[in-house]
């Protein structure tokens, strides 16, 4: 073979050129990757160029967030907020962003949501695990300090007043998981599920092009109650079945209080999923709508309809919004469930 520059131009160029045309030599690849982290058991799947290297840079951000923003460790932000004694203390951008979101939630909701429930919780022993039912004299004077109007955001300082305490659980999984989302996005995912225990995001559709399934779990038993078929949108439920406990007299007391009595929800719901585009607001409706039952969250849904919801009554019927009709499928044994479907006409 004779090297010389005709050569260089009829062999060597069009193949850098070849090469420079399918994205740098980069083919989409599918990886998978699940760690735990943020309290639950993360499962991620992503089709896209470099997919394993992204979900990698992905775990990163969501173990650096829950650093940030963990109640429990001493050097987090919100730890530093909770044991401030009533002094403005500064903060990062994004966790004055996550309060802010978290504060407009509550007052769009009307303190259904609201983080400062959190010394509640813990007197009934759902932030450690020594669960008990707390007295009456006890819920009346923490729930006093119950009031997300007690939290002073301005720019990057916040302030709490003296006896509040606050936490983001109800819907930081729902703002990490929207920042994973755009960041596999920005890498140039195409595709992609992350399952953050019970928040669903996704992106596009599955590499083959069909819908995602999402499975909506049966409050009742084991399995899924029906199928949630999906694209670019997150779906978070929030059940009372993920964390509870039983008295001696058979009563169940569930992780999710409503912050007027100071009780768990007793709404008439057991189990409420939203589906939207954000995740952070699918989370933190997911909560708000669980407290206020099913006549508020349908006039609510009524108002809004930015978002789609799928609500299990404590008797076993399902109330879904007209967006989901097509989309939910129940199980087999699960057909003979009464279903409503809420419209945005007067009942
Ligand atoms: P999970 O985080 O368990 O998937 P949720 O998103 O529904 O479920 O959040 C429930 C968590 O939010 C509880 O574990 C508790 O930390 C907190 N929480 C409970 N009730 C409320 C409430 N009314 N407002 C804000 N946060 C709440
Ligand atoms: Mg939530």
């Amino acid at each position: 073979m004779r090297v010389n520059g005709k050569w260089y131009f009829h062999c060597l160029i069009p193949a850098l050129l070849l090469l420079a045309l399918c994205g740098c030599g980069k083919s989409a690849e599918s990886a998978e990757h699940s760690f735990f982290a943020l309290d639950t058991y993360i499962t991620m799947q992503a089709t896209g160029p470099d997919a394993e290297a992204v979900l990698m840079a992905a775990e990163e951000q969501m173990q650096a967030r829950e650093r940030q923003w963990s109640v429990t460790n001493p050097d987090s932000e919100i730890y530093a907020i909770n044991h401030s004694d009533g002094n403005m203390v500064e903060i990062s951008l994004d966790t004055a962003k996550l309060i802010q979101f978290a504060l407009d939630m509550s007052a769009q909701t009307d303190g259904a949501l609201d983080p400062t429930i959190y010394p509640v919780l813990t007197a009934w022993g759902f932030t450690t695990g020594s669960y008990q039912v707390p007295d009456q004299d006890t819920i009346d004077e923490l729930l006093s300090a119950v009031d997300y109007r007690n939290i002073h955001l301005k720019d990057s300082s916040v302030t709490i007043e003296d006896g509040v305490q606050i936490d983001l659980g109800a819907v930081a999984k729902g703002y990490i998981g929207d920042e994973v989302a755009d960041l596999l996005r920005e890498q140039g995912v195409t595709s992609a599920l992350i399952n953050l225990g019970g928040n669903v995001q996704t992106i596009g559709t599955k590499p083959d092009g069909s819908l995602w399934r999402i499975g909506v779990r049966n409050p009742f038993a084991d399995g899924n109650l029906g199928v949630l078929q999906v694209e670019d949108m997150a779906v978070v439920t929030s059940g009372g079945y993920e964390r509870y406990f039983t008295d001696e007299a058979g009563n169940t007391y569930w992780h999710i209080i409503d912050p007027k009595t100071g009780y768990p929800a007793d709404s008439g719901l057991v189990s409420v999923t939203v589906a939207a585009s954000e995740g952070k607001r699918c989370d933190a409706l997911s909560t708000a709508l669980f407290v206020m039952g099913p006549e508020q969250a349908a006039d609510y849904w009524r108002s809004c309809g930015d978002f789609e919801m799928l609500l299990v009554l404590a008797d076993g019927d399902i109330w879904l919004t007209d967006g989901l009709n097509n989309t939910f499928t129940l199980s087999e044994k699960d057909t003979n469930r009464e279903v409503t479907v809420i419209r945005h006409e007067t009942k």
